[in-house]
């Protein structure tokens, strides 16, 4: 049973017949550990009904581009046939979201919904609420602790929010129980693209191919793969070693979290039972930091832009925007990484090449667009569409908040300095003692040597 507080009726319609229960999958991209899932099929249940789930390919998502396309369709074709397995139809469409979840819930009792946090995903379920003929339930999935729980306005910092969840994880971080659908759906004729072919859906999309896809595994049973071997061999180090680069201590799960392809409760559910020495410190980044994240996407109308920022970090960077900067770059100079600092540029090639850089070179990373950037306002932009185009996991709450914590969010101020202002200064010399600088760089450039 799915706890109440991950449910928010966003449309009361009076019952009406309908021939199956709809889910319009969009942010959680799984057939397991899904909650919104789990809901559907618990009220088709109750109705002597079957669930339909529907997924809509939406060509001009924001931002999206052929890297991000071909690994989410390579996971949708195993939830498509996860759920087959479970007596579920999945219905694959092209199109405009919210259009093509009305003209299915002309024959559904319910529509479920999962829940994105985004500007774009929150007026796509609005408008639907406004729209569909029947109730609109929809089921929190993708945050450990149901967010208006969790804070119910913008938090400040971390501190804000660790102190509201983690009294409430023994609440939510447990499994959730599947249920068995006690009426198939699989012999209904509807309409749908075949997902178990993601290359000629691709061939036929109107979308931005200027990005070349890369060779992740998608999908939940590689996420699990990864969590497995995370579980196993670095989570023990994870304390000491996550800040290093060259160690490979983190779990690379943002890609998946990201897609929904594996919940981020049963990741946080397998950790917590670890006995660990690393759990604290992973559940701190993947509860806290991530949800912090959610926070500022959900609360902050300008989460995209430097207008974003809290006061005294636009203040500081503006009063500084006329200081001398080392050199100015233009974003082809930076998207080419071809600025003088070789740690920045071995950092945008592997962020550009391989669409996955680890956390302490993004914030080096991020960092630098300041030095570089006629003013603060165009080094956020610059850093923020680099980001969101190259990263797989780019475009989530984490890239707003991540890029946004670089010019001073969720952070203190520093002692004044030119450029940064009161904003947390790194600086190239400094990162020589904090990690193998050298080695990274020989690493980027035989990586990208060999085909990258
Ligand atoms: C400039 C900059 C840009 C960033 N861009 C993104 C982005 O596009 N997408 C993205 O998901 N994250 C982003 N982050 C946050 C963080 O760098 C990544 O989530 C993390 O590196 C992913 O690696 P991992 O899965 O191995 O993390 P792990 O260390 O294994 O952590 C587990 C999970 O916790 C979450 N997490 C970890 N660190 C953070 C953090 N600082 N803030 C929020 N959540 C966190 C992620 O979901 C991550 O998968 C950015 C950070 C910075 C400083």
């Amino acid at each position: 049973m799915v706890e109440p507080e991950r449910l928010q009726v966003l449309a009361k319609r009076p019952t009406r017949n309908g021939e199956f229960v709809l889910y319009w999958m969009q942010a959680a991209q799984r057939a397991c550990w899904n909650p919104a899932l789990e809901h559907a099929i618990f009220l088709a249940n109750e109705h002597a009904l079957p669930v339909v789930v529907l997924f809509v390919v939406v060509p001009d998502y924001p931002e999206a581009n052929l890297r991000s396309f071909a690994f989410m369709l390579a996971g949708l074709g195993e939830t498509a046939r996860e759920l087959r397995e479970r007596g579920v139809l999945f219905v694959g469409r092209v199109g405009n979201p919210v259009e093509e979840v009305l003209k299915l819930t002309e024959e559904a009792r319910f529509v479920v919904v999962d829940r994105g946090y985004l500007r774009h995903q929150r007026a796509w379920r609005e408008t639907l609420a406004q729209r569909a003929p029947c109730s609109v339930i929809q089921v929190e999935g993708e945050a450990v602790v149901p967010v208006e729980l969790a804070y119910a306005r913008e938090a400040w910092s971390a501190a804000v929010v660790r102190r509201k969840v983690q009294p409430l994880w023994p609440r939510f971080l447990r499994p959730l129980a599947e249920q068995e659908p006690a009426v198939r759906s699989l012999d209904l004729d509807l309409f749908g693209v075949d997902f178990s072919d993601p290359e000629s859906i691709l061939a036929k999309l109107p979308l931005d191919r200027s990005v070349h896809p890369i060779s992740w595994p998608s999908g939940t049973k590689a996420a699990r793969r990864r969590l497995d071997e995370f579980l196993e061999n670095k989570l023990d180090r994870y304390t000491e070693k996550r800040s290093d680069p060259l160690s490979d201590a983190t779990s690379k799960l943002s890609p998946y979290l990201h897609f929904g392809q594996i919940s981020p409760v049963e990741v946080a559910w397998k950790v917590s039972q670890s006995g660990s020495p690393g759990a604290a410190a992973f559940l701190e980044e993947l509860t806290v930091r991530r949800e912090l994240a959610i926070n500022f996407v959900l609360h902050n109308p300008s989460y995209d832009a430097f207008l974003g920022l809290p006061r005294w970090a636009q203040e500081t960077l503006l009063s500084h925007a006329r200081d001398r900067k080392p050199a100015l770059y233009d974003l082809e100079e930076l998207d080419q990484a071809k600025t003088d600092d070789p740690l920045w540029n071995a950092a945008q090639t592997e962020l550009r090449t391989t669409g996955w850089l680890h956390n302490y070179l993004r914030m080096y990373w991020g960092k630098q667009f300041l030095r570089w950037s006629a003013d603060p306002q165009e080094a956020f932009r610059n850093a923020l569409y680099l980001n969101n185009r190259y990263l797989l996991d780019g475009r989530d709450p984490g890239s707003f908040a991540g890029v946004a914590w670089c010019f001073g969010l969720h952070d203190r101020p520093f002692p004044e300095r030119p450029i940064f202002g009161k904003v947390r200064p790194m600086t190239p010399m400094a990162q020589k003692g904090k990690f193998e600088v050298e080695a990274y760089i020989a690493r980027v450039r035989d990586q990208t040597q060999e085909g990258g």
